[in-house]
């Protein structure tokens, strides 16, 4: 794979690196302060001060599992792709790879909390033969790690693989199922009702993310009835603004902290 171009962040770096026959895809590097990580106990996960800790301390690596992607959300600058195609788990095992010899000094297994996000581009439950290989070769290598797999709930999905150290976040979005299909317009996906009846062995809750494009996409009365707080976790996130949001009129969303400086 090779590496055409970055962007620096103060506690990270976003790569676009390109396959060997010149897909593109995209992979971050980004480090936090471990106390970032007690969301549940804080209610919140921004930063609360200058100290931005270093990658002894939370590593993260987002990786993609595909290059495009065939889902188009409405806010995902991936849509802007002409063309997708699934990983192999020797590409999506490569990524890690580039971003842990970028920091040698930085042993990733020795971080407090080393932790690899499947949140880049695609949808890793359409590429899942590939994705769960890659699962085990990272662990073979990086043994402990945190795989943390992003979907926006594929019909049919396999769940009973995610359990232990791999944990599951279902993209969520609006609690209008209409506005989610607007959303996220990929038809063969999982209602809100069976995203709500999702069960893991995973040592954590399963995350509910919502993007929030408005305040009429939050339902509280809705969200109690479906996510039972024993089993799930909710994420309020930012847009990350980009011409693709943007050209679907999306704003900024309502949630305004980010945690890359
Ligand atoms: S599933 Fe993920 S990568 Fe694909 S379009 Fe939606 S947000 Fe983007």
């Amino acid at each position: 794979m090779k590496e055409i171009n970055k962007r620096l962040f103060t506690n990270g770096a976003v790569y676009v690196l390109y396959t060997e026959d010149n897909y593109p895809i995209e992979v971050t590097d980004t480090f936090l302060p471990y106390y970032t990580k007690d969301a549940i106990e804080k209610k919140q996960n921004m930063l609360t001060s200058y100290d931005i800790g270093n990658r002894g301390e939370r590593y993260l690596i987002g990786i993609s599992c595909m290059s495009g992607c065939p889902v188009k959300c409405k806010f995902c600058a991936t849509g802007k792709l002409k063309k997708w195609r699934n990983l192999t788990a020797e590409e999506i095992v490569e990524q890690v790879k580039f971003i842990t010899q970028k920091n040698v000094e930085f042993p990733f297994t020795e971080a407090k909390e080393h932790k690899i996000n499947y949140t880049r581009m695609g949808e890793p439950f359409l590429n899942i033969d590939n994705v769960r290989r890659a699962v085990e070769k990272v662990e073979f290598v990086y043994p402990g790690t945190h795989h943390y797999i992003s979907t926006v709930g594929i019909k049919g999905s396999d769940f009973s693989w995610i359990k232990e150290n791999i944990t599951l976040q279902v993209s969520l979005h609006s609690l209008d199922e209409e506005r989610r299909n607007e959303l996220i317009p990929y038809p063969n996906k999982m209602t809100i009702e069976e995203l709500g009846q999702i069960r893991t062995q995973s040592n954590l809750k399963t995350t509910v993310n919502l993007t929030l494009v408005d305040e009429a996409d939050f339902d509280i009365e809705k969200l109690k009835k479906y996510f039972d707080p024993k089993y799930f976790f909710i994420k309020l996130s930012p847009i990350n603004v980009n011409d693709i949001s943007e050209k679907n009129g999306l704003g900024k969303g309502i949630i305004e902290g980010v945690n890359l400086v």
